[in-house]
């Protein structure tokens, strides 16, 4: 007797352990921990995960496996106990954590179909089954035959099966091969008919290709047909068979190939204790706090290779945004087709066989977002964190990890080196190397020594007074102009999307908000209607003000199409591309519109945050922040961190080549510390001057701190929850943790939900997990069968 224990697909507290079940005798020894398995769970069919197998369990009555999904395990060991490890440290289901491990294609996907079991006696059920067993639930709903079968099933004639469906698809191409020599060509072309052709043509191609040619181009080059290929077949001189083909999203690029430059002696002192800890194998994490363009992803390109050296594998997290094909060329040039790619612009079919290249051992490096923290490689030599400061390294769904805490976790399991890069490192980060948990590794110089650019900053405010309403000022505008006499390239930023961003009456001050959530609506141009960023809602524009009925509403803000608009205006001969979350939907057009601008297609590349980083063109000589205190004042404690990176990496890819460059920060608020800083690239002071804000306000990294929303339609459970839970709180954890709340959350209604909040400030709270836990399962029920939503979320980075 096998028994093996399972988690299951039941996203809910209750069923966040293990459930044994048998093992049929046929699967024995086949099914393992680690595969993905179909088992009986209540009425239904449903995904598991097999996390270990034994001989004994205390459980009395055990169902057995339905099926097994896999061949071999999808998840290793490691991966398996990171999975245990992740559910405790960020508090989620295991289930989830196992599924985030996995690209999405191996998500379990549920069909209901109706199994018949008259015995084919009622002439009636012939007609809607046809002659099979089984039928489709959406076939049968389509033909409206559900109340029939609903008839039907009472009767005991049909019954319901949920099944667990295998998307994870692979993609086959049908291949001809000769199974003839050179020689057995020669004499099969003697044998054939006079007036076989078209066989002869097929044949003597044989002779002049590869065995192994696809069916599609032996039709095409021989200008044959299926029949001519089928009587060859026939004849037993060529065979037809199914080969497995990974859908390769870089297939039609060609990489040039690079090699490593010649160190700087900067990069030289920075790469020996890397490469000391990869020859010697221990887990050492480094901060590399390098400036823009100081030769960072060589310092990766070269650690990797000695890592490859050693036959050990890569992981390099790169920023979605950041992923740009630039990105990825580096990473293919130097090490060609060991390099996967994985990241959200690529379909679910080219994601799942990146993902089997790497499971395979066929690949050696990974390039990708956070999840390909996750990489299923199982002798790892390094792993690499670009943009370690980046939000998106955070998850902000279930399971709310962070890529670097996952990173080092797998850094000491594998004793390898954990590089954490940024011009502007994270606030912890740098206080970790500051105490010594980080190993400190700078780098202050440019490449060729090409000074950082200049920066001016300049006040709107002044600008104002001095009659100019125009969104540029006057010192940006004479640069632009004159960049545009001299063919260079400008990089315009603005941090935000949309026409205007919101609609104010002039008279009463009114904002129209979304009905749904309190956040107010934003204009979209060319669609021209009013939409909610948070619940889609879309509503048309009005021309009165629905408070006070006074005619004077209009758009406030400035949004890219708007400064697109502008620009036509005021320099009708400069091209502009614009790239924002409306221009770069569509599969490949950031790709596209980056090229055009490589290709000095344009003069202005104007853009939201997916601009600021990663570009490298040699032509940009100039930079144009537009706005820089839309961030400033977002409720966030890290709203000033944010403002000071973003400037500093938009302002970093200015002149990083031969030309020098220029930088103009457009601000309403030119005395705030992280604008001045920015200016100034001056990271350690604006380091300095940031802790002690975060020390006077109790925040990281000072204190940890977990934040708890409660979400519900009705206000008032909202409000007696959070406060029940706010209270058992207070009387479990230590006095020197401040508990702020409950209060409303900064947006406190989203799609009709109302959220309150609960923020939990801590310097030692060793049993907050524990706690957290039991609440979670107190509220199970209502969170089940209500609607009521409990986040959780330790150490949050998204403060709304
Ligand atoms: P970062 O990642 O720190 O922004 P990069 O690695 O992109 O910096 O380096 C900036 C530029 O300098 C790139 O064009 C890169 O190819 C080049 N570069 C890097 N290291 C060297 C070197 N040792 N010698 C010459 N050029 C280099
Ligand atoms: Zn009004
Ligand atoms: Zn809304």
């Amino acid at each position: 007797m096998q028994i093996v224990s399972v988690i299951v697909d039941v996203p809910t507290m209750n069923t966040d352990k293990l459930f044994d079940y048998l093992v049929p005798e046929k699967w024995i020894n086949f099914i393992r921990p680690g595969m993905r398995v179909s088992v009986p769970f209540g009425p239904r069919m449903i995904q598991g995960f097999v996390l270990e197998q034994k001989d004994h369990s205390d459980v009395e009555k055990l169902k057995y496996i339905h099926e097994p999904l896999d061949i071999s395990p999808v998840l290793n060991e490691e991966l398996l106990n990171l999975g245990k490890w992740l559910s405790e440290k960020v508090l989620c289901l295991k289930i989830s954590a196992y599924q985030a491990m996995l690209p999405a294609a191996m998500k379990a996907k549920y069909e209901k179909v109706f199994h018949r079991l008259d015995g084919g006696t009622n002439p009636f059920l012939d007609e809607l089954f046809g002659n099979k067993d089984e039928l489709r639930w959406d076939v049968a709903k389509n033909n409206n035959s559900l109340p029939v079968l609903q008839e039907q099933i009472k009767n005991g004639t049909v019954e319901i099966k949920y099944l667990v469906k295998n998307k994870a698809n692979k993609k086959t191409v049908r291949m001809i091969t000769s199974l003839l020599s050179n020689d057995e060509l020669l004499t099969a072309l003697k044998n054939l008919s006079p007036n076989a052709l078209k066989q002869k043509l097929v044949l003597e191609y044989f002779l002049t290709t590869t065995k192994s040619i696809p069916v599609k181009k032996v039709l095409e080059d021989t200008n044959s047909t299926t029949a001519t290929i089928r009587s060859l077949i026939n004849k037993g001189y060529l065979k037809e068979e199914n080969k497995e083909e990974y859908r390769d999203p870089y297939e039609h690029r060609q990489f040039q190939k690079t090699t490593p430059f010649q160190l700087t002696m900067e990069q030289q002192k920075v790469i020996t204790p890397i490469i000391k800890s990869i020859e010697e194998n221990y887990h050492e994490t480094f901060l590399l706090n390098g400036v823009t363009g100081s030769g960072k992803t060589e310092i990766y390109l070269q650690s990797i290779q000695k890592v490859i050296n050693k036959g050990k594998e890569a992981i390099v997290l790169v920023p979605e945004i950041a992923l740009t094909p630039q990105m990825v060329e580096r990473f293919k040039s130097r090490f060609g087709n060991d390099v996967a790619v994985l990241h959200s612009g690529l379909s679910i079919g080219e994601k799942y066989d990146e993902w089997r290249k790497i499971q395979r051992k066929e690949a050696k490096v990974v390039v990708g977002a956070r999840s390909a923290i996750f990489a299923p490689f199982e002798n790892i030599g390094i792993i690499i964190i670009d943009e370690e400061h980046e939000n998106s390294y955070k998850q902000e769904e279930n399971p709310r990890y962070h890529a670097r805490d996952v990173a080092i976790y797998r850094g000491e399991l594998h004793q390898c080196p954990v590089i954490l890069g940024s011009a502007t490192p994270s606030l912890e980060s740098f206080a970790r190397s500051q105490k010594g948990i980080y190993t400190l590794l700078s780098m202050k110089k440019r490449m060729n020594n090409q000074a950082l650019p200049s920066v001016s900053i300049v006040d709107m405010r002044e600008e104002l007074r001095e009659g100019n309403r125009s969104m540029f000022s006057r010192e940006l505008f004479e640069k632009l102009q004159d960049r545009i006499n001299k063919n260079q390239q400008t990089v315009l930023f603005l941090n935000r999307r949309g026409h205007s961003s919101f609609v104010m009456c002039r008279d009463c001050g009114y904002v129209l908000q979304c009905p749904h959530c309190d956040i107010s609506l934003t204009f979209h141009r060319y669609s021209n209607q009013m939409k909610c960023h948070y619940c889609g809602y879309e509503s048309i524009v009005p021309t009165q003000c629905p408070e006070c009925l006074s005619e004077h509403i209009r758009y406030f803000g400035t949004g890219t199409q708007k400064v697109e608009e502008e620009l036509n205006k005021l320099l009708p001969e400069a091209r502009v591309i614009r790239m924002d979350v409306d221009t770069t939907s569509r599969k490949g057009s950031h790709e596209r519109l980056l090229q055009q601008f490589q290709d000095g297609k344009a003069d202005i590349l104007l853009g939201t945050q997916m601009i600021a980083k990663g570009l490298d063109f040699p032509n940009i000589t100039l930079v144009g922040v537009l706005s820089a205190d839309t961030m400033l004042h977002l409720p966030d404690f890290r709203s000033s961190e944010k403002t000071f990176q973003l400037l500093t990496q938009v302002s970093g890819r200015a002149g990083r080549h031969q030309l020098a460059g220029e930088v103009v920060i457009q601000t309403y608020t030119p005395e705030h510390y992280s604008i001045e800083l920015a200016g100034a690239q001056d990271y350690d002071q604006f380091y300095n001057r940031e802790m002690m804000m975060r020390k006077l306000g109790s925040y990281p990294p000072f204190y940890f701190i977990t934040l708890i929303t409660v979400i519900h339609e009705d206000l008032m459970k909202v409000v007696s929850i959070t406060e029940k839970i706010t209270k058992y709180l207070q009387a479990k954890l230590s006095n020197d943790t401040i508990i702020l709340g409950p209060t409303t959350s900064p947006i406190p209604r989203i799609k009709n939900r109302y959220r309150y909040q609960c923020l939990l400030k801590y310097k030692r709270e060793p049993e907050l997990n524990k706690h957290l836990r039991y609440l979670l399962e107190h509220y199970q029920q209502q969170i089940t069968s209500e609607g009521l939503t409990i986040s959780i979320d330790v150490n949050p980075y998204i403060m709304m």
